[in-house]
């Protein structure tokens, strides 16, 4: 493990926000997500060292792309749809963070000239077009040649995120588009309710500090989109969140939270079918009522920006 300072700012002051385990893997591993007093950025500290973090990635991880084959065929669509604006002459793309390459693939059959990058040994081998297999800071890859870049949830999963968002800017052509997707620290999802994927997760971006990390960098930021069109983050335990801080009038604190409907199921090894959730409702009253009241809270969220996903585009400046 080790402690660190601010990445977007270098201060070593910061508050505690919250302390939750790594749900997935190592449930008994408590991790504390502390908040920077100068800027505001969010991560994980102190957390695994890069050596380390290889543990938190089994291969069992990867399954999720390999898994929901025709949400993720959506979700590349929707991706696309934020580099429609990148004129035909510019449509040379890096993805960064590609897993088993099935976006940059996705970007090919519609007459892109496509690359990837991807670090973890666990994802699927690529040969139907260049992958580096090197951290982004480190990878050789020549001038400012590509015209777009993109990282779909991957920043929040990085080391440093200041030497990623440097390095797109100088693989970019000028005006090229940088389009990336995080989680919003100024949502219920990834500041109240626990429902971060620590410690794959290890910084948590608000817009502000986005724009900051941007104007460090010679980026402008074009639009930012709180939606759930390409992944989504539904607002789960909001309601026990608002009883225990409102009416109990005390922190929510991780034990509060009561198992989510595929915590439920994963546990008792039932299908997602339509019985088994009756069967979750009927044993968590509450928490059905929170789950299907849950899309009226992430309405809000959207309306009020405030929503647990964010894509961001960026252009680099000329
Ligand atoms: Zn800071």
């Amino acid at each position: 493990m080790e402690t660190v300072t601010c990445n977007l700012c270098g201060s070593d002051r910061h508050t505690v926000v919250y302390s939750m385990p790594d749900r997935l893997f190592n449930p008994e591993e408590f991790f504390t997500v502390v908040e920077c007093k100068e800027c505001g950025l969010g991560f994980v500290n102190p957390r695994p060292t890069p050596k380390e973090i290889g543990k938190y990635y089994p291969a069992a991880y990867y399954n999720y792309f390999r898994e929901n084959v025709e949400f993720h065929r959506k979700r590349y669509r929707r991706e696309a749809a934020y580099l429609e604006a990148v004129p035909a002459t510019q449509r040379y793309l890096l993805d960064v963070g590609c897993a088993n390459g099935d976006f940059p693939r996705f970007m090919k059959s519609l007459g892109w000239t496509v690359e990837g990058l991807e670090v973890s040994p666990a994802a699927a081998p690529i040969s139907d077009f260049p992958v580096y297999r090197v951290p982004f800071p480190e990878a050789n890859l020549g001038g400012s040649r590509y015209g777009a870049v993109t990282m779909w949830a991957v920043l929040e999963h990085v080391h440093d995120p200041m030497s990623y968002i440097a390095k797109a800017r100088s693989v970019l052509q000028p005006g090229g588009y940088f389009v990336f997707l995080v989680t919003n620290f100024d949502s219920l999802y990834s500041r109240k309710l626990y429902q971060e994927d620590i410690p794959r997760h290890l910084y948590f971006f608000t817009e502000p500090t986005v724009r900051q990390y941007l104007n460090l960098n010679g980026f402008n930021l074009v639009s930012c989109r709180f939606d759930d069109d390409v992944y989504g983050a539904a607002p789960l335990n909001w309601l026990f969140y608002f009883v225990v801080t409102y009416v109990k009038r005390r922190p929510f604190e991780w034990a509060d939270r009561k198992p989510t409907c595929s915590e439920y199921l994963a546990a008792r090894g039932l299908e997602p079918a339509l019985i088994s959730k009756l069967r979750y409702v009927l044993d968590h009253p509450f928490a059905g009522l929170d789950a299907m009241l849950s899309p009226a809270v992430a309405l809000v969220e959207k309306l009020l920006k405030r929503y647990g996903i964010v894509t961001y585009v960026a252009r680099k400046q000329d």
